[in-house]
């Protein structure tokens, strides 16, 4: 099979060789899947659904069977061509068995993914925390290509994190590395989901950006987010709040601002810890631009040590809709062949 890095046009089409990998997204909120060019690219013939955990773990994945199978067909690759799936998915997973232990998002608790996937579809399946494949899509094809030291980190409903060295996604002893939105960023904070006080994802995931926005209110002045509150508090969301800074609202900005300075903590406490060449933050409060970017490097050079900071490029996602997917497809296709 091939080794190396693949030049960046399509691999050479042999007859049997592989064109495709499917790349599974599995998201609290949505599923998405498509077919990723084996050597690397935007996936093609993207299907998405709506999860609906609640159906339970046999339907959600007959549904995602029924996906890739959708996506195959749209690019001709029914019939073979596709080396096999990889898979993203939320919370902690045994990785050697295929097992998600444990996810509060969809609510399952020891859900042999992989083997109920790999029994409907009959190909090679690769299963990876949806945080970790993120950003090894960003290392892979995204804003953090070929760099040494990766960190990733993803600010939606919860703020997920993960680390590729050297090319390889960091698992830690039991699988949990890379959880960067549990890093306290405050002994006794905001009580997070986890159970825990302070960390950064109590302060700068999507929903905790607007309950502090909303927090802040009674004292705002004038600010667009006022009149939002009046009609709906659940108006106000992350989304709102960045909005109402790029159209120029002072106390959305201030928002955004604070924000910026907690994440710049926990970004500090990453270049510490690991002297990384990038860390790709994406999500959708990344989409808020310099208004986010801007006071977040500020507030890291003030706090990290000036070597390490200033090595380290601290960008936005290049792949914010798809990371998850080419990320998952980098895992399978780093497990059949060991490299990329
Ligand atoms: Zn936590």
């Amino acid at each position: 099979m091939r080794e190396g890095n693949p030049p960046e046009t399509d691999p050479p089409v042999r007859k049997g060789a592989p064109r495709w990998i499917a790349g599974v997204d599995i998201g609290g909120t949505n599923l998405r899947a498509g077919m990723v060019p084996y050597g690397g690219g935007e996936p093609a013939a993207v299907v998405s659904a709506p999860t609906r955990a609640g159906e339970g773990a046999e339907e959600v994945v007959a549904r995602v069977v029924e996906m890739i199978r959708a996506s195959m067909e749209a690019v001709g690759a029914e019939g073979g061509g596709v080396a096999g799936v990889g898979i993203g998915a939320p919370g902690p997973l045994d990785r050697e068995r295929g097992i998600v232990t444990e996810t509060p998002n969809l609510g399952w608790r020891e859900v042999p993914l992989r083997d109920m996937v790999a029994e409907r579809i009959a190909l090679a399946v690769a299963t990876e925390n949806d945080a970790n494949c993120a950003a090894y899509g960003e290392w892979w094809l995204g804003a953090g290509r070929g760099a040494e030291r990766l960190v990733g980190l993803t600010l939606g409903t919860g703020i997920g994190g993960g680390i590729v060295l050297g090319g390889e996604i960091y698992h830690g002893a039991s699988g949990a590395a890379g959880e960067a939105g549990h890093m306290s960023v405050h002994f006794a904070g905001r009580r997070c989901a986890c159970g825990s006080n302070g960390c950064v994802e109590a302060y700068a995931s999507g929903p905790a950006i607007a309950a502090r926005a909303v927090e802040g209110l009674g004292t705002a002045g004038d600010t667009s987010l006022a009149t939002l509150v009046s009609e709906d508090p659940a108006l106000v969301t992350a989304e709102a709040v960045c909005e109402a800074a790029t159209a120029g609202d002072g106390y959305a900005r201030g928002v955004l601002e604070e924000t910026a300075r907690i994440l710049a903590v926990a970004v500090a406490n990453l270049i510490h810890l690991f002297n990384p060449d990038v860390i790709v933050i994406g999500g959708g409060v990344a989409a808020a631009g310099d208004l986010l970017f801007r006071p977040l490097r500020a507030e890291v050079s003030r706090r990290a040590f000036r070597s390490a900071a200033g090595a380290c490029r601290i960008v936005p996602a290049e792949l914010p809709e798809t990371a998850g997917m080419i990320g998952a497809a980098a895992v399978l296709k780093r497990m059949l062949h060991g490299s990329l």
